[in-house]
Formats: structure tokens, sequence, C-alpha cells
């Protein structure tokens, strides 16, 4: 069969994101061919699938388990020039970042905020305030100037203290107040998949890619076989290029193809979140640990206390990656240093997440830390392997690996818009967001903070999820009480944002099972009624479901035993 005798079956049209489509979406996309097939749906491969589909291409998304199911809903979630970074004079990565966190102040607003930093400095440390300042001069130059705030110097302990009141006084000289951003991880994939399916590109939850044929060959497009994890129905379908944009995942997926190097060195980061109540901070605190001088965050987020990370190598089952108490104690030594009276112990620890850095395999023997955290692309025949990065410069590294990607499969294609497209939920919102979520409690009498977390998540669809609430009020019910997550989301999920199972919507759409004082194991019941009712499951369906949701829950809570 040659390139031009193979019949393309699609149709172009919008798909749908109701996860009610399922089925139909693959028995439309069985068989068909397609300019590129984009296996992965991190934020990698749904910011390639978004800016592809924007050059008019025809592409195919496919995910092995829910958008963003890998690292891309389990990092720190800072979108950020990565100051750090100054320390190894990596200029261009911290001028990209920077860069990017402005681009993506542009395009999705409601999902990228500002937030404000700390950064003390002690006596001990490597370096001393005023070269500290001076490489937040050059923070701030390498965003052009252009940060919503430069950052100010505390030039004495007091100073420090009045900010962050916490901090241990001991040694410290000082600190600076900065600027970076804060994100949802998973919302942001998401909102990338949701664009490039309204501009005609099909994606596909839960089907792992198990072969590709051809990747090499010249003659013929290559065959990309997927296999339905529900059903266990296998598929295939043509595609003249292969994005493999699999994160930890990508040597494997290297291997379908014949492509033997291994590109990839995993190593696993753990976050720790404790309630607010416990370890309140003013500011998302940049400090280093007293254990090896790394760097670690307490952040600020959805009213609780976020501590992270770790960093170590990794070589177990990447799909499911237990928090350890040795994980825990050391987040927890490292900010019971810094912040002396807070005296926290596992018993404080509300949630945990782990995730794997798809570190891009350096020469020699360097620590996990040391290993550079550019991303690379490889063009191996018609696959193109994006690996390594960031998730502040996925629009980027997506323009790069569509213009390799259609390279090598010999696509012509013009240069990439997505600097000038707003994702879905930013178009037509109000820059004002406290406005548009009063605006919002006063239309829908929803309460006051449930409205500012749906204009945060959702942008413009806020009024999408209130509908829900007017259309039957015990929607409007929260989702855990101490939390602004409502059971209209859980629908709303389901009918327009591709959620398949309870760990879909409690650990990714809704992040509850982050925050939540009991990470949502009380509500999983009622969720799963709600899903179960529109997706038509059976009693073992249902149950499948809430045992993949507590096998997450067992994991980050692995810790305990
Ligand atoms: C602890 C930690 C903290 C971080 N903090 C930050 C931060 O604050 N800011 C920042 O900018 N970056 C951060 N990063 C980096 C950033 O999160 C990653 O670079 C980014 O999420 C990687 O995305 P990805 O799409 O490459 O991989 P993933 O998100 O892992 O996506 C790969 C996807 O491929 C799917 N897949 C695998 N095999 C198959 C198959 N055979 N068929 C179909 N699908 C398949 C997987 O299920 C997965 O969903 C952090 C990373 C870690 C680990």
């Amino acid at each position: 069969m040659t390139m031009d005798t193979v019949a393309t079956a699609l149709v172009p049209h919008t798909w749908s994101f109701d996860a009610r489509q399922r089925s139909a979406t693959l028995a439309a996309v069985d068989g068909g061919t397609f300019d590129l097939v984009i296996v992965g749906g991190g934020i990698n491969g749904a910011g390639v699938a978004h800016d592809a589909a924007l050059r008019g291409l025809r592409v195919l998304l496919l995910e092995q388990r829910d958008l963003a199911f890998g690292t891309s809903s389990r990092s720190s979630k800072l979108v950020h020039g990565g100051l750090r970074y100054l320390e190894t004079y990596q200029f261009r990565l911290v001028f990209e970042g920077t860069n990017e966190r402005a681009a993506l102040r542009r395009i999705a607003p409601h999902l990228v905020r500002p937030l404000m930093f700390a950064l003390p400095v002690y006596k001990e440390d490597r370096f001393p305030l005023w070269m500290v300042d001076v490489g937040l001069w050059m923070y701030d130059g390498l965003a052009l100037f252009k940060n919503e705030r430069l950052h100010t110097t505390l030039r004495s302990p007091e100073r420090m203290l009045e900010h962050e009141p916490l901090l241990n006084p001991e040694g410290l000289s000082g600190g600076i107040i900065y600027y970076d951003c804060m994100t949802d991880d998973a919302r942001i994939t998401l909102e990338n998949a949701m664009a490039a399916s309204e501009l005609g590109s099909p994606v596909v939850t839960r089907v792992r890619v198990t072969g590709v044929d051809d990747a090499r060959a010249t003659d013929r497009p290559c065959t990309v076989h997927f296999v339905d994890t529900f059903s266990g129905r296998s598929y295939r379908v043509f595609s003249h290029g292969v994005v493999n944009c699999t994160g930890a995942w990508t040597d494997a997926v290297r291997q379908m193809a014949e492509v033997d190097a291994a590109v990839i060195r995993p190593t696993k980061g753990v976050h720790v979140v404790v309630k607010s109540s416990r370890l309140e901070v003013q500011y998302a605190n940049t400090l280093t640990t007293p254990q090896d001088g790394r760097v670690f965050f307490a952040i600020p987020w959805q009213g609780r206390t976020v501590l992270g990370t770790t960093d170590t190598d990794f070589d177990g089952d990447l799909g499911e990656i237990e928090v350890s108490g040795e994980d825990v104690d050391y987040l927890l030594a490292a900010a019971n240093h810094r912040f002396p009276t807070a005296q926290l112990t596992r018993d404080d620890v509300i949630a945990t997440w782990a995730g794997l850095r798809p570190l891009v395999k350096p020469e020699g023997d360097v620590s996990e830390s040391e290993i550079p955290r550019e991303h690379q692309i490889y063009r191996d025949g018609r696959m193109t392997t994006v690996a390594g990065g960031k998730l502040t410069t996925y629009r980027r590294m997506a323009a790069e690996t569509v213009d390799a990607a259609a390279a090598a499969a010999g696509l012509g294609v013009g240069p990439s818009k997505t600097l000038r497209h707003l994702l879905p939920g930013a178009r037509g919102l109000d820059q004002d967001l406290n406005w548009a979520a009063t605006d919002l409690a006063e239309r829908s009498s929803l309460p006051e903070d449930v409205c500012r977390r749906l204009v945060g998540v959702y942008g413009v669809h806020a009024d999408r999820v209130a509908a829900y609430v007017a259309a039957a009020p015990s929607f409007g019910d929260r989702i855990s009480p101490d939390r602004p997550a409502i059971f209209a989301e859980v629908a709303h999920a389901v009918d327009h944002e591709l959620a398949a199972t309870v760990d879909d919507v409690l650990v990714r759409r809704t992040s509850v099972a982050l925050t939540a004082e009991d990470q949502g194991s009380e509500a999983a019941e009622r969720a799963a009624d709600i899903m179960g009712a529109r997706l038509d499951w059976t009693a073992a369906e249902r149950q499948t479901h809430l045992d993949e949701f507590e096998r997450t829950l067992n994991l980050s809570r692995a810790f305990r035993l």
C-alpha cells in the first residue's frame, strides 16, 4: 500500500470532548489515516496536538490512562524561569522559562497565576545576599524586565521575618521577594488537548499504543497499533508521522519502533501536603535542605501548604509510584529545620503525590539533581521523540517538535501559532478574575469561594458548571466539606472533559485527592454514582473504577505503613 492509496476514513469535524462519545470516536478513527499520531497525553503530547492542529495537520492523540496521568499532574505546578539554573549558567533555559511564563499568562490567565516567592538567605548559604540580589537582577533582566513585579531585596533578618515570620531566625541575613507563577498542571494539559479536539483532532484516553510498524519506511505510512484498556479490543491507524511524547515511558515506545537507544533517566520527585494551619507560609518559599543543600519549596496552594520535592533515581513500575516514609521524612525534616516552630510529623500529612522527571540521560556519572533539565528532540525515521524539559516551556517545545515531526513526515507546515491562541477557558474571559467570580456568585447564588474556584479552574466554562446546579441543586454540594469543589464538576468532567473514571475526576479534574483532608475517599461512591449513570457502568465496572481510585490513595499513603 502506498501513501497515496491509503483511504482517509475521516471527515474533519470538531470532536466531542464528551466521555460518552468514546466508543463512537474509536469507531470513527479505526483504520483512518492521520498526518501525525501523538502517543502520550501529558503536557507535551497535548501541547504538540494543539500546535499541530492549529497548523492544519490531521492529528490523533492517544493516551494509555488519562490526560496528565503521568508527570504532568505530579509536578510542583510552577510556571517559572528556574532561578536555580542561574547557578549553573544555564541562561538560555532561564530566558526561555521567564518568557514562556509571560506567554502562558497571556493565553491562560485563569490557569497561570502570579505567585510571590520569598528566598531567605542564611549565613551558611553558598551565595551571600548581595550575590543573590545580582542573580535576581539577572532573573528579572532575562524576563526583559516585563515581570508583573520586579524583585525586592530585604537587607536584614528583621525585614525578612516581617514578611515570613515563621522562618528560622538563626543565621538569617535577609532575603529576596520575587515573582513567578503557579498553575494547575493537569488542567493546562487538559485545555491543550481540548483545544486540539475543537480544531478537529480526536483525543482518545484509556488506549495503550502497543506497536509502531514501518517508522523507517519511506514509501508507506507507519501503522500504529493500540488497545482499548477497557474492552481489550485492538485498533490500528495509519500515519505519516508518529510523535512519541510519553515522558518516563519514552524508551519503551521507541523500542516499539525498533529504536534501541535509551534516552531517559527517570528521577522521582515527591510532594507532601499539610494543612496551612500547621505551617502557614505567606509566600512560596525557595529554600535549601539541611541534609544535602538541595533546593526545595514550601508553597501556599489551595489553602494548604505543599512541600517539595525529592530527587532520587527510579527503576520501578512507571505507573505505580509509591511515596515512602523516607521521602516524607526528608521533606518534613527540611521544613522543620527552616520553620522550627512548625514541628511537623507524618500525622500532619494530608496528601502526597509522586512524579517522575523524564530527564534526558546524561553522559557519565552525575547525581540526580545535576542532570540537565533541557529538552531534546530525536528523529528516527518517521518517529519524532521529545524528551526532558519543563512544564513551563511546553509551548515552545511543542512548536519545535511539530517542526521536526512535520519535516520527518514530509509534511509542509507554516510556523507555530500557539502564541496567539488563547486556551479554551480563556476565550472571552474577563481580565479581572475577582470580578468574574463575584458576578458568577450573584447570578448563580453559589457561595463566593465556590465561584472563585470555578472561575479560576474553568475560566469562561465556569458558567457551564454552574448551570448543572441550576438544573439540579444537589450538584451544588461540596465534594469534600472542607473544599470548594462541587459535585457539578463530576458530571461536567464526564460531559465536557473526557473524564472516564473516578480517579480522573477526583485526582486530575478537581485535585480533591491532593487537597481534601480525606483525599475524597468519602465522596468516591457518590462520584461513581454520578459517573456510572452517565456512562452506563455495570456494577463490576463501577467497582473497578472505585478500586483504581483506592489504589491511587494507597500509593500516596504508602509512607504510613
Ligand atoms: C516532582 C516534579 C516536579 C516538577 N515541577 C515542575 C515545575 O514546577 N515546573 C515545571 O515547569 N516543570 C516541572 N516538572 C517537569 C514537568 O512536570 C515535566 O517535564 C512534564 O510534566 C513532562 O510531561 P510529558 O508530557 O513529557 O510526560 P507525562 O506527563 O508523563 O506524559 C506522558 C504520557 O504518556 C502516556 N503513555 C506512556 N506510554 C504510553 C503508551 N504506550 N500509549 C499511550 N500513552 C502512553 C502516559 O500515560 C503519560 O500520561 C516537574 C517534574 C517533577 C517530576
